[in-house]
Order: structure tokens, then sequence, then C-alpha cells
């Protein structure tokens, strides 16, 4: 299993949390807090504990939250512990044309002070590790879920094939 990635300052985050709530409640959330994913999950991709949602409304929008960001520190409670997906951000898993992908979602601000060479040798790790651990029914139940994941922003890296 790749190891905590691309450490990203808590100070920095608690200031944003954006990739803590979310528009859908299927879209770039923890794989974990999806009942249809969960039970499939090997451990490894699970955090120490799983994520649900709750609906919040922020500035007149209705808002996906994620029941372990903790409001009164505003970070992450079950960091370093957190679901898999999560400790990989900003890099993404993404669909593209048909084909699982890394990619890096420059909407996360932090995105832009990583070293291009940085994310792309720890896509490699994932890719050579984790990915290439999962079962081919896992692997095609996450591809189907890409699909409807949103892109705008995310930038392709590195093809999860060959
Ligand atoms: S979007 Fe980036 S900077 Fe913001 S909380 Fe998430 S990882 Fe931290
Ligand atoms: S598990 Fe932690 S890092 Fe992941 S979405 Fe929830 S609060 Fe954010």
């Amino acid at each position: 299993m790749t190891k905590d990635l691309l450490p990203i300052p808590q100070a920095f985050c608690q200031e944003c949390r954006l990739c803590c709530r979310f528009l859908e409640p299927d879209r770039l959330t923890p794989f974990s807090s999806r009942p249809e994913l969960r039970p499939i999950l090997p451990e490894g991709f699970r955090g120490k504990t799983d994520p649900d949602l709750t609906l919040v409304r922020v500035d007149e929008i209705d808002l996906w939250q994620c029941t372990l960001l903790d409001e009164s520190s505003w970070s992450c409670s079950s960091w370093p512990n957190h679901p898999f997906d999560c400790r990989i951000y900003p890099l993404v898993l993404i669909l593209r044309e048909g084909s699982p992908w890394l990619g890096v979602d420059t909407n996360c601000p932090f995105s832009l002070h990583i070293h291009r060479d940085s994310l792309q040798e720890k896509a490699l790790s994932i890719k050579d590790t984790d990915w290439k651990n999962l079962t081919d029914t896992v692997k095609s139940t996450l591809i189907a879920h890409l699909g409807k994941e949103f892109t705008d922003g995310v930038l392709p890296i590195l093809s999860l094939e060959g």
C-alpha cells in the first residue's frame, strides 16, 4: 500500500476543506462513503473509520459534508488513517476514453505547489501497488463508478492500464 502521499500542511487544509464537502454524494466523494462501493473495497482502501455524508447549507448552497470532518478544528478526525482516496488527493482516479487514469485535481489550491515530478512518482507508486493489487472485479466496479466523476480541472497524468 502506497504510504501517505504529498504532505500538505494541515494549516493550509484547515483554511480550505474543499475536498471534504461535495456537490453530489457520488462524485469525488470517498469511495468508502458510498454504500454500493464500501462492501467491495479492500481494507487498504478504507480508512480506520468509514465516512458518511450529511447535507449542510453553506452560503445558500447545499453541500454533502463528510461526517469525519471535525467542525471545531476544521480537520479530518480520521487523519492519518483516512480513506485511501483522501490520502492520495489531489491525485484522483478518473476515466479517460473508457480507461482508468490517475489525474491531478487542480481545483485543490495546494496542487499548484506540488512539483509535477513528485505527482508522477506518486502516481506510479499507486499504479504499481494499490491498483495492481486490486481484483478484476473491484477494478471493473470502480471503473463503472468513475464514469460519473467530475473531471473539470483534472489533468490526466498516468494511465493505470498497461
Ligand atoms: S482541496 Fe487541497 S488544500 Fe483544500 S483541504 Fe483538500 S487537500 Fe487541502
Ligand atoms: S475522511 Fe477526512 S479527508 Fe476524507 S473527506 Fe472525510 S474529513 Fe475529508
